[in-house]
């Protein structure tokens, strides 16, 4: 059995990949930090479609709990290995940087840009040793081009970006990509309190991408064929940002 690892995979995005990935033949492991109705949901849809997956419970910014789950994971799965790795868990806590508190500038860092860390380092000695791996990291166009009241946002997500850039340097020669997939506005929960109306006028698309979308390109960027592509950065985003 081949393995898949999507943190974030219960909802929205992550789960539009998770479903994509088990599509291609991989048991998928679907992280998730509190919301196991919604992650419980994403199993059955797999099982449904007569693939595998299970849940891993954690918070990707908790860098105890993360390596513990991964750790007692590889244990129980003795000589198997996470082929795929998919970093999308995230969150907003969107303010104008005057307002912004410390909670609000750590939450953000902590979750996108240390969920990376943590996770990616856990997964990766196997990855290297296996020979064999892809990792996609789900970034954002506030990374790319910032985005007024997402100074921590942005920060985060740019971080991603130039350490996926020297990831990839790093281990190319190991057979194991590293890129990113840049959404622009995509229908989520995350997105449900932005004015649609409002703002597709500024999307040269005229409307929000779907988390399918966003799945279909990282679906590609895992698959053995993508084997050439590496540090790259790969914008979703209907035209807005060029
Ligand atoms: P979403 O619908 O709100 O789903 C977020 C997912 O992340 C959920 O599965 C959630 O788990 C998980 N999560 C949040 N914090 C976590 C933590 N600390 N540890 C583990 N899991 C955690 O969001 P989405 O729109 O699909 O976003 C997915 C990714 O795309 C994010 O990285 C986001 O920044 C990026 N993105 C989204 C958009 C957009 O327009 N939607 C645009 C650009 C980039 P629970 O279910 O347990 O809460």
């Amino acid at each position: 059995m081949k393995y898949a690892m999507i943190t974030g995979g219960s909802r929205g995005i992550g789960r539009a990949i998770a479903l994509r990935i088990a599509r291609q033949g991989y048991h998928v492991v679907i992280n998730y930090r509190s919301n196991s109705d919604a992650a419980n949901e994403v199993v059955k849809m797999i099982e449904e479609e007569g693939g595998q997956a299970s849940l891993l419970q954690f918070d990707v910014a908790n860098k105890e709990e993360v390596r513990k789950a991964i750790s007692s994971w590889h244990e129980s799965h003795d000589g198997q290995c996470i082929e795929i790795l998919v970093n999308n868990a995230g969150i907003r806590k969107d303010n104008l940087m005057v307002w912004m508190t410390d909670e609000e500038w750590d939450d953000v860092l902590d979750i996108h840009l240390g969920g990376f860390f943590t996770v990616t380092t856990e997964v990766l000695k196997k990855m290297i040793r296996n020979k064999y791996g892809r990792i996609v990291n789900v970034v954002s166009l506030s990374g790319i081009k910032g985005m007024a009241g997402q100074t921590n946002y942005s920060a985060a997500k740019a971080g991603v970006i130039a350490a996926s850039k020297s990831l990839a340097q790093e281990i190319s020669r190991k057979n194991i990509t590293v890129n990113c997939v840049a959404p622009g506005f995509i229908k989520t929960e995350m997105t449900e309190d932005i004015d649609e109306a409002q703002w597709k006028t500024f999307i040269p698309a005229r409307r929000f991408g779907t988390a399918d979308e966003v799945a279909s390109v990282v679906d590609f960027l895992c698959k053995k064929e993508a084997s050439y592509i590496t540090g790259e950065v790969i914008s979703v985003n209907g035209g807005l940002y060029t």
